[in-house]
């Protein structure tokens, strides 16, 4: 059986990832699965444990790392998140294919280790409006916006880095770019 194919989704906060990841999975995706984060962060109104995050204390968290838990993970905005290794490597192993949705540095370090994974960037149509649609979001202070907006122009210079660049002006039009992304990476014949 041919080993699956990780795709790393991954872009500024705000961008959409969410919402995109959401929509691609309401479409037909039972050839794809979502890998479920850990976070120190604090659940937002309606998110649940084991569905959205699975929420962790940072005591929980650090445990995870010194344990070699995670394929990677990040601090951003002064929380941690991460991808849980055995679940990923359990799932390519069995031939399914798995999509990570993760921030920028967390990417990098997925890079490292996984040189055939795909990388799709999802950039906002502007820096105008990726503020307008962290502001819009109404989950975070002022300070917080401030300063993934200040991450968010870092990270955007890194796209060339990608193997897609998705722009995120409509959602469902993101989504049919990223399936056929996907569809192509499965009749590839060369790795660069
Ligand atoms: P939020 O707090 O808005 O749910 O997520 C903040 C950022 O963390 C988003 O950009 C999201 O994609 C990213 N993120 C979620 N899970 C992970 C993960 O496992 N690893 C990394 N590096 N980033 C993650």
């Amino acid at each position: 059986m041919s080993r699956g194919i990780l795709f790393v989704l991954s872009g500024p906060s705000g961008v959409g990832k969410g919402t995109v990841r959401s929509a691609l999975f309401e479409r037909d995706n039972h050839k794809l699965i979502y890998s479920i984060s850990a976070t120190t962060r604090l659940p937002r109104a309606g998110e649940v444990d084991g569905v959205d995050y699975f929420f962790k204390t940072r005591d929980e968290f650090e445990a995870m790392i010194n344990n070699s838990e995670f394929i990677e993970y990040a601090e951003f905005v002064g929380n941690y998140y991460g991808t849980p290794k055995k679940y990923v490597e359990d799932q390519l192993a069995a031939g399914q294919d798995v999509i990570l949705e993760i921030e920028v540095q967390g990417a990098a370090q997925v890079h490292k280790m996984f040189t055939d994974a795909v990388f799709i960037f999802l950039a906002p149509p502007s820096l105008k409006e990726l503020r307008k649609r962290l502001e819009g979001r109404g989950t975070e202070e002022d300070d917080v916006i401030a300063g993934r907006l200040e991450t968010a122009i870092r990270e955007i210079i890194l796209m060339s880095e990608y193997d897609y660049a998705v722009i995120n002006d409509d959602v469902q039009t993101a989504v049919d770019k990223i399936q056929t992304i996907i569809q192509a990476e499965h009749y590839r014949v060369k790795y660069i």
